[in-house]
């Protein structure tokens, strides 16, 4: 409407690139905005760490496998696109940490391994008596001085001390972050409990005033409804389903982007083939490293050089259930780092999933690569399948070799929040917004990882690239 066509590229086509396209077609046709979008991306498929397997009736994630349930912006999508008889919903079953040499059941009334209950704490064997004495001290220690930012350990050991920390609230953050928990942001990936500490000094205590309680029910067996989902044909799926309502020619993929360059009003988008795009807004989703060598040219991206990013690597192994002879009735464990093992979790995916295999069949995940065992990831296939089932050995009792198994290296997958990172995240987009205006940044690397997060980051930059260009 009264605009020339105005030309979008988006870098990246993992979900942050494939949903900045889809959303940026969806409102220009809504809004009759005169934009043309394409989708560059380097490797020969969508999706980026979003990649399903699909053997023998078994459906297997390589990289993410859940979905938070209480951040909207997935679930919007997956219904856009047509899936939402697909969406499933994790069985919470129990879960458990393997610390101080045996398994334990996590305890009732953790969140995010802060008790909100002090009984199952208290008999938990996750701790030593002197290390809940500890942890009470959450209830009398004065709160933190006022800090612009700080690590989640240090927080942490503050309130609850080194074994709550080490023993349940660092496994269960690992699960998410791959990442060391004395390095980690609290102020860019948990705000809101240093304001609870501020303001109820007890995290406890603010935790439980402060939460809403989840209804009774949700505890009982029969309604064992988890807090995540996932689609039953895969997440991959939602790929698929994304790219095939992209506009006929949107998408070029095996092409790398080298450079960005601003050239007047517009930006030249060097290819590696040499060949040049020009573009009126540019959205780069790729790994803050690629973003970086993009826009080598500005001294502003430097900080991303030295944000560092952790490999791990997923074993999912296919077993007949009759090989599993000690049975653990749940839906997993966390391994506490303290602990002599090389796995960091393993999820017993056909009792989290139970679409996903076969009925007598199992289908176990797990995870290599602690921040100080990253050489774990570069063994070979053979090496790392025999250290899991050697691992798994210490609590399972498996007797049979996997029918099949997948091992996936994701090679600096995991961003790192560290320290400091909303400073420098609001830094590059300043300098962003003055040397290159109609540049934005969006993906796992920047505001929020995960599928939800990334998504949120894809939404706000199609209305940066709109507000932009009208
Ligand atoms: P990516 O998926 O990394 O996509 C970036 C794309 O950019 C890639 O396709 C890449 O090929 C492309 N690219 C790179 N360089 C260039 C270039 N120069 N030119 C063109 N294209 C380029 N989140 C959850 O919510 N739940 C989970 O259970 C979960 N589990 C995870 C498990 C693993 C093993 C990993 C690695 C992540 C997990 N996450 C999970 C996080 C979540 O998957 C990511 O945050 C999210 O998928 C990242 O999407 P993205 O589009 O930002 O990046």
């Amino acid at each position: 409407s009264g605009m020339d066509k105005k030309k979008v590229i988006v870098v990246g086509g993992g979900i942050t690139g494939l949903a900045t396209a889809y959303y940026l077609q969806k409102e220009a046709r809504e809004k009759q905005l005169n934009i043309k979008v394409k989708l560059i991306e380097a490797s020969d498929r969508l999706g980026g760490v979003i990649s399903t397997e699909k053997r023998d009736g078994f459906v297997i994630e390589r990289g993410p496998d859940s979905i938070i349930a209480r951040k909207k912006s997935a679930i919007r999508l997956i219904e856009e696109v047509g899936l939402k008889d697909k969406i499933i919903s994790n069985t919470a079953g129990k879960s458990y940490i393997y610390a101080r040499g045996k398994l334990h059941t996590m305890p009732e009334g953790s969140f995010m391994g802060i008790p909100t209950r002090v009984t199952p704490f208290a008999l938990s064997g996750l701790f030593s008596p002197l290390g809940k004495l500890r942890a009470a001290g959450d209830f009398i220690l004065p709160k933190g001085e006022p800090k612009a930012d700080q690590s989640l350990g240090a927080f942490f050991r503050h309130r609850l001390g080194d074994e709550v920390v080490d023993n349940l609230i660092d496994p269960l953050l690992s699960g998410i972050y791959a990442g060391d928990i004395d390095e980690l942001s609290l102020m860019a990936l948990f705000p809101n409990f240093y304001e609870i500490e501020q303001k109820h000094r007890s995290l406890v205590i603010g935790l439980n005033k402060s939460m809403p309680k989840p209804p009774k029910t949700a505890k009982q067996p029969g309604s064992k409804k988890g807090m995540f989902i996932s689609l039953s044909t895969g997440l991959e799926e939602l790929i698929y389903q994304v790219e095939s309502r992209l506009e006929e020619g949107t998408v070029m993929k095996g092409t790398a982007v080298k450079k960005v360059v601003k050239t007047g009003g517009t930006f030249q988008v060097q290819l590696e083939t040499r060949e040049v795009e020009t573009a009126d807004s540019v959205v780069i989703t790729t790994d803050h490293f690629h973003a970086q060598s993009m826009l080598s040219d500005y001294a502003f991206m430097e900080p991303f050089k030295d944000m560092p990013s952790n490999s791990v690597a997923n074993v999912a192994m296919a077993f007949p259930k009759s090989a599993i002879e000690k049975d653990i009735d749940g839906t997993g464990f966390l391994v506490s780092r303290s602990s002599d093992f090389r796995i960091t979790a393993c999820t017993w995916t056909h009792k989290k999933w139970p679409g996903t295999s076969p009925e007598d069949m199992a289908l176990l995940r797990c995870y290599v690569g602690k921040p100080d065992d990253q050489k774990a990831v570069e063994l070979s296939d053979e090496e790392i399948v025999d250290l899991v089932l050697r691992d798994l050995n210490k609590t399972m009792n498996i007797t049979a070799k996997p029918i099949f198994h997948f091992v996936t290296r994701w090679r600096k997958a995991m961003p790192q929040y560290t320290v400091g990172h909303l400073e420098k995240i609001a830094y590059v987009k300043k300098q962003l917004s003055i040397e290159l205006p109609g540049v934005f940044l969006a993906g796992g690397s920047f505001e929020g990882v995960g599928i939800p997060g990334c998504i949120d980051q894809a939404e706000a930059a199609v209305e940066k690239v709109i507000v932009h260009l009208t």
